[in-house]
């Protein structure tokens, strides 16, 4: 049973996206599947409910993540339309949108709390994903699910609890996509081959990773990767940072990082998990931020990387003891 005030924001949301002739929908900067799951299947859910709404999901694509589809271009006049943020705690992060041109907001959103910016905030620290709420808000309002905003939307939660593997997966997860498969008749393991299919390079590369990952005796595993080195190798910084992922459950390694340079920006890009110390307190502090257990950064250079390191590694001995 949902509580009175989460349907009432649901009612809420249902009744400003109806009220909206056009609607624009964004998310994080880099964005992941979660990001673009949300986004992009909430446009089709609306396109679907309300044929004649212009609805547009924008930001910078990501190449990775490509079989999402394609993103739109910022309509130029939005001074009357409705803006929704997905998966995005703070405007900072927001990618490529000016909060001031639009009527009105409304955020949906699964980080922890960082600041208000909506007319309308569902803000759900508990959720696996934004994926997870926007399946919430379908099945709990007369929006209407069609198969493909249903695909979107499995790859995003999928992508955020990592199959399932993650703590934030619960029994409302599993309702909400077995709801989701039932209504849809999604064939959800042919989705799997796009989201996991990866180049020998990238394998290569992560063999690299693991093998020259510095590991502390509190049980920190870092690499810092220059620009020489992702060159060497073959990888961008995107791909380099992703390899994050593939280093869950070593027992020796609490909390595991990759920095590594960004050519475009001039910075290092941080990429930081854990399977127990709480770690988006250090993220904040260097300007980033993220989950307890999966966050992030930008930093200026590797000389801030080993400040970074000795933060990081202070909290894994905290929680070793
Ligand atoms: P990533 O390692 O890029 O997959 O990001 C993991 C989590 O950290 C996500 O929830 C991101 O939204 C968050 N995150 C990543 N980079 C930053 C950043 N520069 N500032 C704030 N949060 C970030």
């Amino acid at each position: 049973m949902l509580g009175r005030d989460r349907v009432n924001t649901f009612k809420k949301i249902y009744k400003m996206i109806k009220k909206y002739n056009t609607i624009v929908l964004a998310r994080h900067i880099g964005p992941d599947p979660d990001a673009l799951g949300s986004t992009l299947g909430l446009k089709e859910i609306i396109n679907y409910t309300f044929p004649n709404k212009s609805v547009y999901a924008v930001g910078a694509p990501a190449s990775k993540h490509k079989y999402f589809g394609t993103l739109d271009e910022l309509p130029s006049n939005t001074e009357d339309s409705l803006l929704i943020v997905l998966d995005t705690p703070n405007i900072n992060r927001i990618d490529g949108i000016n909060l001031k041109n639009f009527k009105e907001v409304i955020k949906i959103d699964h980080h922890p709390f960082v600041e208000k910016f909506g007319n309308i905030e569902l803000v759900d620290e508990t959720s696996s994903s934004a994926c997870q709420l926007v399946m919430e808000l379908v099945f709990n309002t007369k929006l209407k699910l069609n198969k493909s905003a249903a695909e979107k939307l499995y790859m995003g939660l999928i992508g955020d609890t990592n199959r399932f593997l993650y703590s934030y997966t619960t029994t409302k997860t599993f309702d909400l996509v077995s709801s989701l498969i039932k209504e849809t008749k999604i064939d959800f393991t042919s989705l799997y081959e796009n989201m996991y299919i990866k180049s020998l390079k990238e394998v290569r590369f992560q063999s690299y990773v693991i093998m020259n990952l510095i590991v502390t005796e509190n049980g920190l595993g870092y690499i810092k990767l220059d620009q020489e080195l992702l060159d060497e190798l073959e990888v961008d910084v995107a791909t380099a940072t992703n390899a994050v992922n593939g280093l869950s459950y070593i027992d020796e390694i609490y909390v595991w990082v990759i920095f590594a340079y960004d050519k475009q920006n001039d910075n290092i890009r941080v990429s930081i998990r854990s399977r127990g110390p709480i770690i988006n307190e250090v993220a904040t502090h260097f300007n980033g931020g993220g989950h307890m257990y999966a966050s992030g950064a930008r930093i200026k250079d590797f000389e801030v990387a080993d400040e970074f390191i000795k933060e990081l590694d202070e909290v894994c001995k905290q929680y070793k003891n």
